[in-house]
């Protein structure tokens, strides 16, 4: 069983970088060939992969996404927080990348992100790593 989980506390909104934890996961699998799955199980935070270079990007991402879903008086769910499960869906669930000779197959400006949309919470995600 090659399923590794991470914790981490975020603030009420940001992009981290886990990267790292995700190679760390790969190279504690012993898996040289495959692919692995990081994957956030909650509904208002999500994963994806972007520039891991310069930090304005994230910045803009944060805010281009709250102008793509802005809160709305107009929205039903009790708990308040529909703009975060819109940005969780709108950004997904998980992210797959190759793992080839025990290294991940990222491009050199890509970094694999947990992004937070209704923090501050204590967050985890899962990282499987599948292969041989
Ligand atoms: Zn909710």
């Amino acid at each position: 069983m090659s399923l590794y989980e991470y914790k981490l506390q975020t603030a009420p909104q940001n992009f981290y970088n886990v990267t790292s934890k995700v190679k760390e996961a790969v190279a504690k699998s012993n898996i040289k060939n495959g692919i692995c799955v990081v994957f956030s199980p909650h509904t208002t935070a999500g994963i994806t992969i972007n520039e891991n270079a310069d930090p304005d990007v994230v910045r803009d991402m944060l805010l281009g996404l709250s102008r793509a879903y802005p809160d709305s008086k107009d929205f039903m769910h009790a708990e308040g927080n529909s703009t975060a499960h819109l940005k969780a869906s709108a950004m997904g669930s998980s992210a797959t990348v190759i793992i080839n000779d025990g290294k991940l197959l990222l491009g050199i400006w890509q970094g694999i992100y947990f992004c937070e949309f209704d923090g501050p919470r204590t967050r985890r995600f899962l990282v499987k790593v599948i292969g041989e």
